[in-house]
C-alpha cells in the first residue's frame, strides 16, 4: 500500500480541502487529481503521484491541512521510485541548462523536457517569472487594470452613474498585485517541478562552452551541459548624470511605489513611459512627459499614436516633445531638473522622477568572452533562425538577442530553441510579432506600417474603418479609435495593421492570425464577425478598403 501525502504547497500552511475527486475503490491515473485545496491566492489541485486504486481515505471536505499531512491510500500498480529526482539532482550533467527564467527561459525548459531532456533551468531571482511576472508585463497591466477601475468610476456619470471620489490605499493596491505574482510564480515552480526540472537559484556564469557555475546562497557549484540556453533578458538603461536618490526610480521601482508622489516626471515616450504615465495620472500625480524626439512612441504610425496623445494630454500636467533632459540634482524639495528645448533652457522640481529611455542586454554580465559568444555593438547576442549562437551547442533568446524586447517573442523562441536542441527542425519564421501599449486608448500594430512602407517604397492601400461608426465603441463611451489595415494593392493580401482604442491589444491578434495565413482582404471582409462588438471593426476595415462598406459612405 502507498500512502498518498500532501506535497509542498510552497508558501502555504492550514489549507481548506474544498473538493475531493476520489473515493474508495475509485481507479485512479497517475497525475489525476486527488482533491482540490483553496489558497488564498487561488484554488489548486493536488495531483496523484501513483496510478492505482484508492484504498482509503483520511480526510473530509473542508479539513485544514498542510505539507506531509495523509490523503489517504492507494494499492499502486507501478511505484515511482522517491530517490529519482534526488539522484538527478546530485548528478549535475544536464542535456540543456537554462540560463534565466523569464517567459523564454521557462518556456523553452518546460518545452525540453515534455521532449524528453533532462533540464536545468538557472535564475539568480528567488521567484521564476523574470521580468515580465515579477516587474514587468504582470504588475504594469495590474496596476493599468486599477487605474482603469478609477478612470471608469470617474467616467461613470456619462451613463448616469454618480460615484464619489475613489480613496486610494496603495499599500492594498501593492499587495493585491504581490498576491498575482506570487500565485503566478508559484504557478511557475509546481510546473517546473512536475516535469522534473530542475532549479538552481543563484547568478550563473560561463566556465566553458560546456559548463557553468552557479553562485548559490551557500557555495558555488559547477553545472555540465551538452546544450545551453541564454535567455538572461535585459534591464533597465540609467542616465548616468542624475544622482543616485531613492526618488529617481526605474520601471521596477514605479510598481512598487511606496507612496503616490504629488509630482513625477517620466523621461522617455516609449511605450513603457506612456504606461507609467497612464498609471500615475490616474492615480492622481501631476504628470510630466518629457522625450527627445519630436513623436512619442517614434516607429508607431503618427496616426495611431495622435488619439493617446490627446487623451493623455488632458490627464498629463504637460508632455514636452524634442526636450533634452540636460541634468538633474537632488534638493530638499525634490529632484531639480534642467531641460532643453530648441536654444530654451528650463528648470523644474518633481517630487519623483521615472527613468524610462530602454532597456539593455543582459549578456555581458555572463562573461560571454570565455566562450567566444558574439554578440553586436550592444551586447546583444546574435543568433541565427534557429536561436543558436556562433558556437553550436549554445543558443540565446529573447531579450537578450535584442528587439523587438516582447514576452511573447521571447516565448516563442525558447520553444524553437528547445525543439532545435531537441532535434525537431524549427524555425524561427514568423512573418509578424505584435506590439501593444496598453495605454488609455490602447494601441496595437502587427507587420508593415505605412511610415515603414514609405521608407522602404513599399507600395500599400489602406481600409480604415473609425469607430465613431462603431456602436459597440459607443456603448462603451468611447469613439476615438480606428482600425486600419494595410493590403498590397496588386494581391490584395494583407500586410500589416493597426488599431487604437479599447482592447486594441487583444484585437490585433485577429490581424497577426490574418497576416500569418496569408490572407486577402474578402478572407477577412467575408468572415462573419459577432454583432456589436469592436472585432467587427478588423471587417468594416476590410470592407472600407473593397468599397463594400454600408456602415460608412465612402464617395466613390
Ligand atoms: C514595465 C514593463 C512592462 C512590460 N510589459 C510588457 C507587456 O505588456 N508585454 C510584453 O510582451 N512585454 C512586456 N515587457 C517586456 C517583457 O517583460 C520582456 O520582453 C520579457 O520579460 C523578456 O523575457 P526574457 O525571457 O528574455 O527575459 P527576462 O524576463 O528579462 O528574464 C531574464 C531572467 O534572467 C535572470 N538572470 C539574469 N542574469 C542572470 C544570471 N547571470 N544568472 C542567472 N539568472 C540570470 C533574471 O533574474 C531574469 O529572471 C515589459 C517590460 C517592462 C520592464
Amino acid at each position: 500500500m502507498t500512502r498518498l501525502i500532501i506535497p509542498q504547497l510552497g508558501d502555504f500552511d492550514e489549507v481548506e480541502v474544498i473538493e475531493i475527486h476520489i473515493k474508495e475503490g475509485d481507479s485512479i491515473e497517475k497525475d489525476d487529481p486527488l482533491i482540490t485545496l483553496e489558497t488564498e491566492k487561488a484554488a489548486m489541485d493536488v495531483p496523484s503521484e501513483f496510478s492505482g486504486t484508492i484504498t482509503s481515505l483520511s480526510i473530509q471536505l473542508g479539513d485544514k491541512i498542510s505539507e506531509g499531512d495523509l490523503i489517504g491510500e492507494i494499492a499502486s500498480e507501478i511505484q515511482e521510485p522517491e530517490s529519482k529526482q534526488v539522484d538527478e539532482q546530485k548528478n549535475n550533467d544536464y542535456d540543456l541548462i537554462v540560463i534565466g527564467a523569464g517567459p523564454g527561459g521557462y518556456t523553452a525548459a518546460f518545452r525540453a523536457a515534455d521532449l524528453g531532456l533532462k533540464v536545468a533551468l538557472v535564475d539568480k531571482n528567488s521567484n521564476l517569472g523574470g521580468v515580465c511576472l515579477n516587474v514587468g508585463c504582470i504588475p504594469s497591466k495590474a496596476f493599468l487594470h486599477a487605474a482603469k477601475v478609477i478612470d471608469d468610476s470617474k467616467e461613470a456619470n456619462i451613463v448616469g452613474v454618480k460615484f464619489s471620489p475613489p480613496e486610494i490605499d496603495i499599500d492594498a493596491m501593492k499587495s493585491w498585485k504581490n498576491n498575482l505574482i506570487d500565485g503566478l510564480t508559484s504557478g511557475l515552480d509546481f510546473l517546473a517541478k512536475k516535469r522534473s526540472v530542475s532549479v538552481f537559484h543563484g547568478e550563473a556564469f560561463f566556465q566553458s562552452r560546456t559548463s557553468i557555475s552557479v553562485q548559490l546562497s551557500s557555495d558555488e557549484i559547477t553545472l555540465h551541459f551538452k546544450n545551453c540556453i541564454i535567455a538572461v533578458g535585459s534591464e533597465p538603461l540609467a542616465l548616468p548624470f542624475l544622482p543616485m536618490d531613492p526618488r529617481i526610480i526605474d520601471s521596477t521601482g514605479a510598481l512598487d511605489p511606496d507612496h503616490i508622489p504629488e509630482s513625477i516626471l517620466i523621461i522617455g515616450g516609449g511605450i513603457i513611459g506612456l504606461e507609467m504615465a497612464t498609471i500615475y495620472s490616474s492615480l492622481g500625480s501631476n504628470v510630466t512627459i518629457v522625450e527627445l524626439t519630436k513623436a512619442l512612441m517614434s516607429g508607431t504610425d503618427p496616426d495611431l499614436v495622435r488619439p493617446l496623445e490627446k487623451y493623455l494630454a488632458g490627464k498629463c500636467k504637460i508632455i514636452k516633445k524634442s526636450t533634452q533632459v540636460m541634468s538633474g540634482e537632488a534638493t530638499k524639495e525634490g529632484i531639480k531638473i534642467k531641460f532643453k528645448q530648441a536654444e530654451n533652457i528650463n528648470e523644474e522640481t518633481f517630487d519623483s522622477v521615472l527613468v524610462a529611455i530602454g532597456r539593455k542586454s543582459n549578456g555581458p554580465l555572463i562573461k560571454l568572452n570565455k566562450v567566444g559568444i558574439q554578440t553586436d555593438e550592444n551586447g546583444f547576442i546574435e543568433v541565427d533562425n534557429q536561436m543558436r549562437t556562433n558556437i553550436d551547442n549554445i543558443f540565446a533568446i529573447g531579450d537578450v538577442v535584442g528587439n523587438p524586447m516582447l514576452a511573447h517573442k521571447a516565448s516563442h523562441e525558447g520553444k524553437i530553441a528547445a525543439e532545435v536542441i531537441s532535434g525537431k527542425k524549427s524555425f524561427m519564421d514568423a512573418r509578424c510579432i505584435p506590439s501593444v501599449a496598453y495605454t488609455d486608448p490602447e494601441v496595437a500594430w502587427v507587420g508593415l506600417t505605412e511610415d515603414q512602407c514609405k521608407l522602404e517604397n513599399i507600395t500599400y492601400k489602406k481600409g480604415v474603418f473609425p469607430w465613431s461608426a462603431s456602436g459597440r465603441s459607443l456603448t462603451i463611451g468611447r469613439k476615438e479609435g480606428f482600425t486600419k489595415l494595410l493590403f498590397d494593392p496588386q494581391s490584395k493580401k494583407i500586410i500589416g495593421g493597426g488599431i487604437v482604442g479599447t482592447n486594441a491589444g487583444d484585437l490585433i491578434a485577429e490581424i497577426s492570425l490574418a497576416i500569418e495565413m496569408n490572407c486577402d482582404v474578402e478572407d477577412i471582409a467575408l468572415t462573419i464577425h459577432p454583432h456589436p462588438t469592436l472585432a467587427e471593426s478588423i471587417a468594416l476595415a476590410a470592407e472600407a478598403f473593397e468599397g463594400t462598406i454600408t456602415e460608412l459612405y465612402i464617395k466613390s
